[in-house]
């Protein structure tokens, strides 16, 4: 069981025998309780390069699935702020979990379903889709104010078509991500294609 108070303790038990959580976005998948619905590794570090936490600034995880991405964003500094908002009450209760095991229980959890669960919330620096992108959502995260970084993230066609007509609309840059890692293939190995991922990315 990993299990720190603080990610400033997990630097100093660096020196022992211990396992220390990493200092860097993309920490390995399997320091989070999952049921599958993650941002792998990988794509998750370049998440956070393109949501690019600055000191003092508020993350909002919509679609937080195990809340990887809201938690790393805080991993990144004790000046940053975050709130995960999960339609599944099952999953909304894993990201407290894994938040309040990983050191950062300051992560807000919000059970309900975007964009409605949205209202009221004051407004972020930075926002994420991981799960939930709708026209709807899309059009309410555009009125929010200039300087908002967006960071969307669609693996279904159905998906990557809203980012693509969203880029057409508003602008910003699209990332396609293919990413394949190593697996058997009976005696030997291949490259094995996880599935591509579209990210659309935009300061308002
Ligand atoms: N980035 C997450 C994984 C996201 S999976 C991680 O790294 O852990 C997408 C999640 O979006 C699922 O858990 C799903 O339940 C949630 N979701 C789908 N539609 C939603 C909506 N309208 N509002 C809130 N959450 C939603």
């Amino acid at each position: 069981e990993r299990a720190f108070a603080h990610p400033v303790c997990v630097a100093l038990e660096v020196a022992g025998d211990g396992v220390a959580l990493p200092l860097t976005p993309g920490r390995p998948d399997d320091w989070f309780e999952t049921d599958g619905q993650i941002t792998r590794a990988p794509v998750r570090a370049l998440t956070l390069a393109a949501l690019a936490p600055r000191p003092g600034e508020t993350l909002w995880d919509i679609g937080g699935g195990s809340g990887a991405v809201g938690i790393e964003w805080l991993l990144s500094d004790p000046s940053l702020a975050a709130t995960a908002i999960e339609s599944r009450a099952d999953r909304a209760a894993r990201i407290a979990r894994n938040a309040a095991r990983l050191g950062v229980d300051r992560l807000r959890v919000i059970e309900g379903k975007a964009p409605e669960a949205l209202d009221g919330l004051a407004p972020p620096d930075a926002v994420f889709v991981g799960g939930g992108l709708t026209p709807g959502l899309l059009d309410l995260l555009a009125t929010l104010p200039n300087g908002t970084r967006l960071v969307a993230n669609a693996v279904t066609l159905e998906t990557e078509a809203l980012l693509t007509a969203a880029q057409a609309r508003l602008g910003g840059s699209l990332l396609r991500i293919e990413l394949s890692t190593i697996a058997p293939i009976g005696p030997k190995r291949g490259w094995k294609a996880g599935w591509p991922i579209t990210q659309w990315s935009h300061r308002l």
